[in-house]
């Protein structure tokens, strides 16, 4: 296990939900943390808050994710400001439900382009420097809809499908290179994004209950700190999807 004191991450997305508590769970590892948001500049300024009253470096970055430049111009930044990325949290995601008859084109693009093409994007801005230091780890926060289907439809279950070949492609590459790149597929993790879902969905769970995002933000650390998983979906849902 690898001791995180010193290192640096970037978390997109890391407003709120997921990401937020990932952040200030890296925070606590000792790990400076650069975390965009895309509107909510004040929940961002909190876990800013919260990251340096642990003792931490935190600058919070303006990000769309699905503005190309804008991701390039968000790593140099965030390296201008606390050195060079170890770990990257691709978390920023949407899912907008939608029923067969209400699916457009549009959805798919807007899924696609923030879910998936956004996280090639920002792995390709921030891999230089981990490849240069033979070391780094990369987290792609998936979805159970990857592997069943899901409640949200088939443009999000595609985004996120994606995501693992991405992380195997990636992974496959890097693997004896000191970067390691995983995916955690979560389900049903208790945040905004959840409350958007269909009502009933609670009932969908095993456990019975909705997932704590400090239940998802232990693998993120676990991952972090693990140099020999590589190319792997850690499934975080109370027994939603067995594998
Ligand atoms: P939330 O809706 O709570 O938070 C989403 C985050 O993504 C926010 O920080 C938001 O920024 C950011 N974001 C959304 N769109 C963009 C964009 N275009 N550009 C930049 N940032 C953007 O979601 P969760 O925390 O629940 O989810 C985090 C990840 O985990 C997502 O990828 C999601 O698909 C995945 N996931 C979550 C599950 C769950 O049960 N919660 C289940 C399966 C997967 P802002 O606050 O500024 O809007």
């Amino acid at each position: 296990m690898n001791n995180l004191s010193g290192k640096t991450a970037l978390i997109t997305g890391g407003s709120r939900g997921i990401g937020r508590d990932a952040a200030v769970a890296l925070a606590r590892e000792g790990v400076s943390v650069a975390i965009t948001y895309r509107g909510q500049r004040e929940a961002a300024e909190t876990v800013r808050a919260e990251v340096e009253a642990l003792g931490q470096r935190c600058v919070v970055l303006q990000l769309d994710v699905r503005d190309g430049a804008a991701i390039k111009n968000v790593v140099v930044e965030a390296e201008r400001a606390l050195g060079a990325i170890d770990i990257l949290v691709n978390n920023a995601g949407i899912a907008v439900p939608r029923d067969l008859d209400s699916l457009t084109e549009q959805d798919w693009h807007d899924a696609i382009s923030t879910n998936l093409t956004s996280a090639f994007l920002v792995i390709q801005a921030a891999l230089p420097g981990m490849r240069q230091r033979g070391w780094g780890r990369i987290i792609n926060l998936s979805s159970v809809a990857a592997q069943i289907g899901g409640v949200v439809g088939p443009h999000y279950a595609a985004s996120k499908a994606g995501l693992h070949g991405l992380t195997h492609g990636y992974a496959r590459f890097l693997a004896g290179k000191g970067v390691t790149v995983n995916a955690i597929a979560p389900a049903l993790i208790d945040t905004d994004m959840v409350k958007g879902l269909p009502s009933g969905a609670m009932g969908l769970i095993p456990v019975g209950r909705y997932g704590t995002v400090g239940e998802t933000s232990d693998i993120v650390v676990m991952l972090a700190r693990n140099g020999y998983i590589t190319g792997q979906t850690i499934n975080v849902n109370g027994g939603l999807y067995m594998s």
